[in-house]
């Protein structure tokens, strides 16, 4: 193969193959990336739906190089923009962005510079794009495209909306002949319809892929002791990778922090009560270091496009099951296997069903919160494969288990809990219904703890009856009755009473399946193994790879840039595995492109042939690739 260096692709390169090649070092379209950039390519407009970490830049991208003139996007986040730019400028891809972090003098020259046609693709803020002044400069300057990235963001019942989205259909009304892309993640059907009205999207063709990110595992544990469970699960398994923890509340977050920071993980806290410049410091070190773990509130997250993200952690539920699949969906972008993680309780259960009773949204609203609510809790209850409940919710049906989840890997005993279900309802009702589980749980049992005698339940009918099962087995009965709503929870005090859907259990109406809890943890929680994550099985690759990354790691730092810039875990392990000898073998590893071969191949050939071949390694073997 021959490697053209010191050299920019002309006019005749600009297929859109070959600039998947040597600009980005690809070797393959992925999904429908080829047949979206050939329509917008071709002048036609589209929406395009596909899970995160699906590969949605390059459809814009491409187009935007392989034409004459500017790519515009209009990104909803500084921080986006900025991290695109400068992977881009890595690419040797002509890029800037404006928005309101530039000074007047710098915003006026990258504009300057933009109508002279420097340019291929310059990222603007929703709010400065529609400006008159912006729009006038737009039409003297020549247009390959618009992008719209996070297109759901016009939607005014999703959670990111953003007011100055609904401004865009001026795109369509003064610029009918530039082509047109939106994209996001997240949209189900009434979230796609609003997109396509607000920007005028009616002639655009759809490219609708599945929301399945099939590189992250899927794992539920049962809520013992949270913090320490965490602990295990980052130590024994993701020891030294970046992460991403949740918890409910910012004393909570700091706490964990400060507890796994004791524990000698690199864990940093980031909520709203934070100081700006401490809240920076922290997201930064994120970026730019290999193994920051970032505890946060669900703020966290939004804008950060780190790829190398190999788990998310949640010590709490979070809002509902589509905060889920994007909180999680921050994990794994690189398409490298990564773990979604959570640690889940009667006390959640509870706790959550409260905060929707206690709220002051009027009836209706309350009724879609709680169905909401529903669709989560069944998530975390569920017997059946995970990934399978989640694609359900949003209207994927899959009829086999995925094998990459807990329920998957370690199937959970379901039982019919009729009678079972009916002796926790019935004690409820025997009870007053006013208490919360573990009083419950003792009276099952038969436990005559000093509460339980002063309130005379040792003599309530329901005493003692429920022999078949210990007070952690009757608890756990109770948490899936409250996620069921087969009881209600108390919004003051937490106790439970029936709801109108026990009655048809209670009456042997209806049949019940319940979950057998694991007593044990789950094996994978206690053994490691990360050697597999990022496709470096072998002990001598490994110590490669290893060499690999603290070499992008000197360069990152000199640099000041994130690692993953410079290169992505998936084509260092590649080189691991590999082993290329020359510049034109190192262009054939996926993810080097020309520019960063010239820039950076002679550094990591070095490393490959003094580290991939030392006869003194303690290893001993060098396979050949
Ligand atoms: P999204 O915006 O959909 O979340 P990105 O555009 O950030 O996803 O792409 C996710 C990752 O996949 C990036 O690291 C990107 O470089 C990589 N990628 C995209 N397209 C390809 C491809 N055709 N071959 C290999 N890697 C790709
Ligand atoms: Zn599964």
């Amino acid at each position: 193969m021959s490697i053209k260096l010191h050299e920019h692709p002309r006019p005749s390169e600009n297929d859109p193959k070959r600039i998947l090649e040597s600009v980005f070092g690809y070797r393959e379209f992925r999904g429908q990336q080829k047949l979206v950039i050939e329509h917008l390519l071709s002048g036609g407009d589209a929406l395009v739906l596909m899970p995160t970490g699906g590969g949605k830049s390059l459809c814009y991208q491409i187009p935007a190089i392989a034409q004459e003139g500017v790519g515009i996007v209009v990104s909803p986040l500084i921080a986006l923009m900025q991290d695109q730019v400068s992977a881009l400028t890595e690419l040797g891809v002509a890029a800037a962005f404006v928005n309101s972090s530039l000074s007047y003098e710098t915003a006026r020259k990258i504009e300057d510079e933009m109508l002279r046609g420097r340019y291929d693709l310059v990222y603007v803020a929703p709010e400065r794009l529609t400006t008159p002044g912006f729009l006038t400069l737009l039409e003297r300057t020549k247009l390959a495209l618009f992008a719209i990235d996070e297109a759901h963001c016009v939607s005014q019942w999703g959670h990111d909306f953003r007011p100055e989205y609904r401004k865009l259909d001026v795109l369509h009304d003064r610029f009918p002949g530039v082509p047109r892309i939106a994209l996001t993640a997240t949209a189900d059907e009434p979230t796609r319809r609003e997109i396509i009205a607000h920007l005028h999207l009616g002639g655009a063709r759809r490219f609708v892929s599945g929301f399945d990110r099939p590189n992250i595992r899927y794992d539920v544990v049962p809520k013992k002791n949270a913090k320490a469970q965490a602990l295990r699960f980052i130590r024994f398994r993701h020891a030294g990778q970046p992460g991403i923890v949740y918890c409910m509340s910012r004393k909570k977050v700091d706490d964990v922090a400060a507890w796994l920071r004791g524990e000698g993980i690199d864990a940093l806290a980031y909520h709203a009560g934070l100081d700006k410049t401490v809240r920076q410091r922290h997201q930064e070190r994120f970026l730019k270091e290999e193994g920051v773990v970032i505890v946060g509130t669900i703020a966290f997250g939004l804008g950060i496009d780190k790829p190398d993200v190999r788990f998310v952690a949640h010590l709490d539920l979070p809002k509902s099951l589509e905060a889920y699949y994007q909180e999680t969906g921050r994990a794994g972008r690189d398409g490298l296997p990564s773990e979604a993680w959570m640690c889940y309780g009667y006390g959640d259960a509870v706790l959550i069903r409260q905060l929707v009773e206690r709220s002051e949204s009027s009836a209706e609203r309350k009724r879609v919160e709680h169905r909401k609510l529903g669709a989560l809790l069944g998530y975390c209850e569920t017997a059946e494969c995970r990934r399978a409940v989640m694609l359900r919710y949003f209207g994927e049906e899959r009829d086999e288990g995925c094998g990459n989840c807990d329920t998957c890997l370690e199937p959970v005993d379901a039982y019919d809990g009729t009678v079972v279900a009916q002796k926790a309802l019935s004690n409820v009702y025997r009870t007053g219904q006013m208490f919360g589980a573990a009083y419950l749980a003792d009276v099952l049992v038969g436990a005559a703890s000093e509460r339980v005698v002063r309130n005379r339940h040792d003599r309530a009918t329901t005493f003692g009856i429920g022999a078949e099962l210990d007070r952690a087995g009757w608890m756990g009965v109770y948490r899936q009755l409250v996620a069921s709503g087969l009881v209600d929870v108390d919004p003051e005090h937490g106790g439970l009473r029936l709801s109108e859907r026990a009655w048809p259990v209670l009456k042997g109406e209806r049949a019940l399946k319940l979950r057998r809890d694991r007593k044990r943890l789950p094996a994978d929680e206690v053994r490691p193994h990360r050697t597999k994550e990022e496709g470096v099985a072998d002990k001598a690759d490994r110590k490669l790879f290893d060499a690999l990354r603290a070499k992008r790691l000197e360069i990152a730092q000199a640099r000041n840039l994130p690692a993953y810039v410079i290169f992505h875990d998936k084509t260092l392990a590649e080189m691991a595995r590999n082993r290329p000898r020359t510049l034109a073998e190192l262009a054939t590893i996926s993810g080097v492109g020309q520019k960063k071969l010239e820039t950076y191949g002679k550094a990591f050939l070095d490393v490959l042939r003094t580290e991939g071949r030392s006869p003194g390694s303690d290893d001993g073997v060098i396979e050949d690739p």
